[in-house]
């Protein structure tokens, strides 16, 4: 497999980022520019170019990022909620690292506090 770009913006956050949730081989980060009252991006630590190449996750891996992105989904504190992957610049894809946007209304907790308290306890 060939290694990831050195200036990777999302290989940067993984490495020396604050998270809002965090499992063995992947990070939640809050988005910095939110499309939504909630918008979390997760994002495995294995450099993936885009969602087209999936295939580079062991079957065992690409399970457990979907369970992450569902599990930090519910520990902010959402039960409903849009999950987005962009594939390729015309779809909106910006940073070319795989992510997930996890975008929500309203957290069942009320306030930021209390998103930030639920999700650390995933
Ligand atoms: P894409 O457009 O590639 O699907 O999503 C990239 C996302 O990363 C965008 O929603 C953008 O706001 C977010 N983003 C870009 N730079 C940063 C950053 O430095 N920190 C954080 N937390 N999010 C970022
Ligand atoms: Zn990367």
């Amino acid at each position: 497999m060939p290694s990831p770009p050195e200036d990777c913006l999302f290989c940067g956050i993984v490495r020396d980022g604050t998270y809002v949730a965090q499992t063995k081989g992947f990070v939640a980060i809050a988005d910095i520019n939110p499309q939504a009252p909630v918008h979390l991006l997760v994002i495995p630590e294995r450099h993936v170019d885009t969602f087209r190449d999936v295939g580079a996750f062991p079957a065992r891996e690409a399970k457990r990022m979907l369970e992450f992105v569902a599990d930090t989904a519910s520990g902010a504190g959402l039960t409903d909620y849009r999950v987005q992957v962009n594939v390729g610049p015309t779809a909106g894809q910006t940073v070319f690292h795989l992510h997930w946007h996890v975008l929500g209304e309203a957290a069942r907790a009320h306030g930021a506090e209390a998103l930030t308290t639920a999700v650390s306890e995933l």
